[in-house]
């Protein structure tokens, strides 16, 4: 046997059903908000990365399937989806088709990662974007959305963190605040955080080194160091969304570990999944639609880890079964039980058909693995008479039904 990649997985029948369940949701409540599906490629130009997600993150640095194709052109599995879904919006003048611009997609991303317990190096994630709405209102309708969401999956014990990260206006104050905070920590820190000191320091706190901690704890808060406008944004993010009752705490430490992030950010914890506990993050992206070439547009999103989703989902003892079982006995009755299935398809029942002539008593066993509300027998006797029988699987009972109407017997049952 070939195994599958390293770090890949396979999503079998009996787990796939609660990754529809979500993506059912996922696609139910954009609709409500107004979302169309943008589909992207799996695959990008590898420019577009270490222009949008940013040349110093670790994505980018360490973490991309990128490769030179059999024409020379530097290309990379996306590790995530907003640039491919700027881009789309750019290349297409999303802007002019649409009347507002929101958009999502669900689809796998890629990071060459060490695979660890629920990490994947292909993994899943349902995104959202909204372009050209710089106002307020909009980041707490998409924070507020993200709530329904996992609400609407029925996960529990979840909380809302938010933040505010600023603007290029007023983080050049912050980020020295920072490194100023840190004085003569900074080389006690780990190799990672020497690292982001130098390049983009508030990704000081998306380090996990137990060490490091006490000294992260005492540096100065983001929101400290708001211009008046980025001010003003962030407390009118928290009244829209204490108008919708939602309740939300600010996080110091919520800084996102992208370049693009300006302003809001946000992330639904959830406490049952443990450190790696955010099971969907996002924020607003003000400067990335015209760092890709586009018009300067606001833009805000997230994105959801539908891994964690699935993972966090309450269980269900929804079993997926047929609806029925045609069993047929006798080489005449063989045709006509096929024919019957095709009857009971168009009639919009789940029917399988066994297709080695066995005995009653094996077609029966099977019908019972299966799982089928309903065995029809479909016997040369019976069908002598123009009848079959239908057999209730839970409770064995039995009974002859005109085969013509056996369609509309087994609809209305
Ligand atoms: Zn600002
Ligand atoms: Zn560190």
């Amino acid at each position: 046997m070939i195994p599958g990649v390293r770090g890949t997985r396979d999503i079998v029948p009996g787990d796939v059903e609660r990754w529809q369940h979500v993506e059912a949701v996922a696609r139910d409540v954009c609709g409500r908000y107004g979302y169309r599906e943008l589909r992207t490629p799996i695959i990008e130009r590898e420019e577009l990365f270490a222009k949008g997600t940013g040349e110093s993150t670790d994505i980018v640095q360490k973490e991309m399937y990128a490769f030179t194709d059999k024409g020379g052109e530097r290309v990379t599995l996306r590790p995530e989806a907003t640039p491919g879904m700027v881009r789309a919006y750019v290349e297409h003048a999303l802007e002019q088709a649409l009347a507002v611009p929101k958009l999502f997609t669900i689809g796998p991303m890629f990071r060459y990662e060490r695979p660890q317990k629920g990490r994947y190096r292909q993994f899943h994630q349902l995104n959202v974007e909204v372009f050209g709405v710089a106002d307020a209102a909009l980041d707490a309708e998409v924070i507020e959305m993200a709530c329904t969401f996992v609400e609407t999956l029925a996960i529990q014990g979840t909380e809302l963190v938010i933040n505010s990260v600023g603007c290029p206006a007023c983080r050049p104050a912050f980020s020295e605040a920072l490194l100023n905070g840190l004085g003569e920590d900074l080389p006690k820190l780990c190799g990672d955080c020497q690292r982001r000191a130098a390049t983009n320091p508030l990704r000081i706190f998306d380090c996990k080194v137990a060490a490091d901690q006490s000294v992260i704890d005492q540096l100065p808060h983001s929101v400290d160091f708001l211009c008046d406008t980025c001010r003003e944004h962030f407390e009118a993010v928290q009244r829209y969304l204490r108008a919708y009752e939602q309740p939300f705490r600010v996080s110091h430490r919520l800084v996102r570990g992208l370049d693009y992030y300006t302003r809001t950010t946000f992330e639904i914890l959830a406490s049952q999944l443990g450190a790696q506990n955010a099971l969907l993050g996002g924020g607003r992206y003000d400067g990335l639609v015209k760092q890709l070439g586009g018009a300067d547009r606001p833009g805000i999103g997230f994105a959801a880890g539908l891994e964690r989703l699935v993972l966090a989902l309450p269980g269900t003892d929804d079993e997926v079964a047929p609806d029925v079982f045609v069993a047929a006995l006798g080489a005449a009755a063989r045709e006509a039980a096929f024919v019957l299935a095709r009857a009971l398809r168009a009639g919009g029942l789940q029917t399988l058909v066994d297709y080695e002539p066995r005995s009653a008593k094996a077609q029966l066993k099977r019908a019972n693995r299966a799982r089928a509300r309903y065995a029809v027998i479909v016997g040369d006797d019976e069908l002598a008479r123009g009848e079959v029988t239908v057999k209730t699987m839970a409770t064995g009972e039995q009974h002859s039904v005109a085969r013509d109407g056996v369609v509309a017997a087994l609809s209305s049952s």
